[in-house]
């Protein structure tokens, strides 16, 4: 579904991601671990083309995004849920989800499917968002991004700032929307027990480049990694 051929980026003149491979198939889950500086925000805001790569190629459902707006990669199901959410904070919840659905409307189903995944949704869809707990507006920045029905949907730390019981409910949502819509999933993270839980794969970016890759499991059980990314020795 999304494949990342030699993709560098970086601010003036400084790279700060370099020579990326990076392959999703149709239907995984897969993590890009990395602590904090390593490169994930600028790879995946490259990737969804909101941030210019210096070189290389994203290849997405067999065509090149070279040259389309953040907009366009959109349109064409890959949505980016931001760390910082990026919700208009003056609006209501429904409001937020109506913009997700653009240029569709947003239906009685896609909000069905919303409440069904996130319940505490419905208690709020007047709520103006920026009122919201910072739980719940990232349970709409993500279901902002699911009303407009993605192939792709790329999370860029998902669990910043949420305390670990929403940081639980939220993974939790995460794998029952994978066990009913097969949608496949590249998520960023730094918190390594839950994500592996969920992906079937992942790769470690570290300064900018993948140092190793492999299976959840294989991470999981590579003592690198857990010294690293579990603080096991
Ligand atoms: P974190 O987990 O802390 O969010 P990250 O892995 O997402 O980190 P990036 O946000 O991609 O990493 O940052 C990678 C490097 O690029 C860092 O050294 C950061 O300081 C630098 N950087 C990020 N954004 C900018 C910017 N707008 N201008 C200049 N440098 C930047």
């Amino acid at each position: 579904m999304l494949s990342v051929r030699e993709l560098s980026a970086g601010y003036d003149g400084s790279v700060v991601v370099d020579r990326v491979d990076l392959d999703v198939e149709d239907g995984e889950v897969v993590a890009l671990i990395g602590a904090n500086g390593a490169g994930k925000t600028t790879l995946l805001r490259a990737i969804a083309g909101l941030h210019l790569a210096v070189s290389g190629e994203v290849i997405f459902e067999g065509r090149s995004l070279a040259g389309s707006s953040a907009a366009e990669v959109a349109r064409r199901g890959l949505r980016l849920v931001p760390s910082d959410r990026r919700l208009f904070p003056d609006m209501s919840v429904r409001e937020n989800l109506q913009l997700g659905a653009h240029p569709r409307r947003v239906g009685q189903r896609d909000l069905s499917a919303v409440v069904d995944l996130f319940p505490r949704i419905a208690e709020r869809w007047g709520q103006r968002a920026g009122t919201l707990s910072g739980g719940e507006q990232q349970m709409v920045a993500l279901a902002r991004a699911l009303v407009g029905r993605p192939t792709l949907l790329v999370l860029d730390e998902p669990t910043t700032g949420l305390a670990p019981r929403l940081a639980a409910e939220l993974y939790q949502a995460l794998a029952e929307l994978r066990a009913q819509t097969g949608v496949t999933v590249l998520v960023a993270e730094q918190q390594l027990p839950r994500v592996l839980e969920l992906a079937d794969r992942g790769v470690v970016l570290e300064h900018g480049r993948i140092r190793r890759q492999g299976t959840a499991q294989d991470l999981r059980d590579d003592p690198e990694v857990r010294r690293a990314y579990l603080g096991v020795d």
